[in-house]
Parts: C-alpha cells; structure tokens; sequence
C-alpha cells in the first residue's frame, strides 16, 4: 500500500479560523488509487516550518500533497518552500504569465502585478491549469515519488485534484466498508467485538463518535481483501443489529426519511428540551417535506398540556420529565397532525435544574406508532453540556423512530 501525507497550509487553517476540509477530500479520493493517508498536518505560511515538515513527510510518504499558500500574496510562501526543499528553481513560465493575466481580467479592473508570482514553477514540474482561479496545480516527481501542490479555495483545488491524480501512479485499489451506529458507546463496542474487529491486522480499522451521528467503525483494506472485510463487518452487523442504522455515507436523518419515504408514511415531532432541534435536523434532507408533517416545540407545560393533551395530572404525579408525559407528547402531537408516526423528547439540558432523581442529562424519549397504537419509550442520563445533550437527545429520538418503523 502506498503512503501519501497532505500538508495544508494557511495561518488561517492554524488559527482555527477556517477547518480544513481539503485533507479529508483528498484523503478519501485517494483511497481509490491505493493511497493510504499517513496524516495529514495544518502548517501555517511560514517559510522554514513548511521546508522541514515537507522534507520530512517526503522522507515518510510516497506521495505529498500540499494544499494552499498559492495565492499572489506576500504571505503565500508554499511554492518558495518547497523549491527550496527540494533545491530545485523556481522558473517563470511566461506562456503560463499571460494565461493568468487574461484570467485574472475577468476579476480586475486593473490586473495588480503580483500574480504574476502564481506563473512561478517549479523546475521540472507539470503546470495543471486551474480552470476557476489563477494559481495553477503542480506535479513535480522525484525518483520514486511524487509531490502535488494544490491551491487552498476547496472550488479550485478539486478539479485540479482529479486532473493531478490521472497522472498518479495506480496501486491496488482500496476498499472500504463502514457502519454507523446509535446506542453503543465507541469504548464498548470496541472492547466487546475487538476479537472480530481486530481480526485482521492488514485490514485498517478507523473509530469515530460523534455526539451529532453516534459511533462509526470503517474497514479499510486491499481490494484483495475484500471478502474478509465483508466477512466482519457480516458477523458485527449480526452481533450489533440493534444499533445500526446506515452501512455507508447516509446520516440517520436520510436513513429515516428514506425509509418513511418508501412506506409512505409520515411523522411528525413533539419536542421540549430539544427545542425544535430535531425538527430542524430532519428538514436539512432534501424532499422531507413528503414525509414530515410538522412539530409542536412544547417547552412549557402549559402548552404540553393546551396543545398536546397531556393531562395535569401527569405533569403534576410525574414531571414533564417523565415517561407517562413522554407517551402522552408523542400521542398527542400525532393526533394533533394526523401523522402514522410520532416522536416526542422532554429532558433536563442543564446546566441548571438538575435533581438527584433526575441529574441533569436526564431524558425520557418515545417514539409512537399511530396506525397500532405501540410505543417505545427509553430513558437516558446523557453526559455533556448543553448542546452535547441536545443532540444526543435529538440523535436517540431519531434512532428510537427507526426501530419502531422497522
Ligand atoms: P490559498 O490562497 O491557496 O492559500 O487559499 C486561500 C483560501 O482557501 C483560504 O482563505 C480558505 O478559504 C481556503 N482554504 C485554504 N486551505 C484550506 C483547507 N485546507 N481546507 C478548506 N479551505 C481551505
Ligand atoms: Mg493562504
């Protein structure tokens, strides 16, 4: 398997201005031409530190790939950087000088000198036109391995990206299986299935929770591999099926959606301390609106007991948190919208207002099947702030209307 190392480099990148979104592109197309992403390091525009980063990842990788500092500005300094790493001139390109002028007319009234810095290559390098801006890629090989240099703008870098990589040398292609689950904490899973997990020690096992999509496993190995990649994750599924809900790219909310979709049913919410978060995360799919009706975002108990129907007794026997209140939301929001199916969430997101019955990060959830009159309900005590808690809330409640769909 072949090793690549992707520097980005911006001061924007270092100072947590911007994310760097371009090493997690490049990393994933990689994948296809049998790279395997070493690491991937943000550096700001500093001239020295990216000289010895670049030396050092072009000692460890069979491919750099370098992403920004292209730009016509005094603070770009990656081309100078890595011209002077790999002791090679940087040569003006006339031809490529007068490309990026008339391309630059379409932005200026009068074309500022500077960028004509961006027709500096590097001796010995392939120009790769940048069919968006002006600062074009460049392919430079060096014995065995190969080095990108890439501009930083995401809409600029990909094209030039797939235009780089034809002239990349092809390994074995790479395949990849992953699972996405609610439910199971990453350190549980992980150390209850390590047998089949870790089978395998060719095959590259990646662990990623979020408090926003819940816990992801991915498999990556050689094509070659396939079939014992496919083979665990087959018994995982088989041990975990419970708490999976996607087997490749798609988030809960699509997974949710597309099921709904293909029944024809609807759904709608009744939220309280989610405060329409759930209802706003559903909507983000494309084309929900055939299958969500709408929500009631009752926060207070007034308007749980107007709007929703949920009797005064309950409230006052068991608390809006509570799980008798929790069924009485779901029933009375899917009445209220005539939907097939409901789910309601009522919880503690704190700081205050916690009790030693009920901690903050309690919630009570149920999710609601009209046509057959069945509910699920659950009771978590979510661990986090504010805003972890809420969308632990809103990710459970998701996953609690798929199973009672399923
Ligand atoms: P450049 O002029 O080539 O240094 O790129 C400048 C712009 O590209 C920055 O202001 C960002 O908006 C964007 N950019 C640079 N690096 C990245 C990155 N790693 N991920 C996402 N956007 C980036
Ligand atoms: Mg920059």
């Amino acid at each position: 398997m072949k090793k690549a190392i992707i520097l980005a480099i911006g001061n924007e990148l270092v100072e947590g201005i911007i994310v760097d979104t371009n090493s997690k592109y490049i990393a994933n197309k990689l994948l296809d031409f049998g790279y395997k992403t070493l690491m991937t390091k943000t550096l700001p525009d500093n001239l020295n530190l990216i000289v010895d980063e670049f030396k050092d990842s072009l000692k460890k990788a069979d491919l750099v790939i370098t992403t920004g500092g292209l730009g016509p500005t005094e603070d770009d300094l990656t081309r100078e950087a890595i011209s002077l790493a790999l002791e090679k001139k940087l040569i003006y390109d006339s031809a490529l000088g007068e490309k990026i002028i008339k391309k630059a007319k379409e932005y200026y009234k009068k074309v500022p000198e500077i960028v004509k810095k961006q027709a500096y290559v590097i001796e010995g390098a392939q120009v790769i036109e940048n069919p968006v801006g002006t600062a074009p890629g460049q392919v430079i090989k060096i014995k065995d391995k190969t080095v990108i240099i890439l501009p930083g703008p995401p809409a600029e870098l990909y094209p030039i990206f797939e235009s780089a990589l034809e002239k990349l040398e092809k390994d074995e292609p790479l395949y990849t299986r992953r699972i996405k689950t609610i439910g199971i904490p990453e350190a549980v899973l992980v150390d209850e299935y390590k047998n089949i997990i870790y089978s395998n020690k060719d095959i590259t096992v990646a662990t990623m929770a979020s408090y926003k999509t819940g816990v992801e496993l991915r498999f990556t190995g050689k094509i070659s591999l396939k079939d014992e990649i496919d083979t665990i994750v087959n018994k995982l599924i088989e041990k975990i099926s419970d708490f999976v809900y996607s087997l490749d790219d798609k988030d809960i909310e699509e997974v949710i959606f597309e099921k709904l979709n293909s029944l024809g049913k609807t759904v709608s919410f009744a939220e309280s301390c989610t405060g329409g978060l759930s209802s706003s995360r559903f909507v983000d799919v494309p084309g929900v609106s055939k299958v969500f009706k709408g929500s009631v975002v009752a926060y207070s108990n007034e308007i749980k007991e107007r709007v929703l129907n949920v009797k005064k007794e309950t409230l006052n026997n068991f608390g809006a948190v509570s799980e008798e209140c929790v069924i009485e939301m779901a029933k009375g929001v899917a009445n209220l919208f005539s939907t097939d199916y409901s789910v309601s969430i009522s919880g503690i997101a704190g700081p205050t207002g916690g009790t030693k019955e009920k901690p903050v990060g309690t919630v009570w959830i149920c999710a609601y099947d009209r046509n057959s009159d069945k509910y699920i309900t659950e009771k978590h005590i979510f661990k986090g702030n504010r805003e972890t808690i809420r969308f632990k809330s809103s990710l459970y409640a998701f996953n609690l209307l798929r199973r009672i769909i399923i």
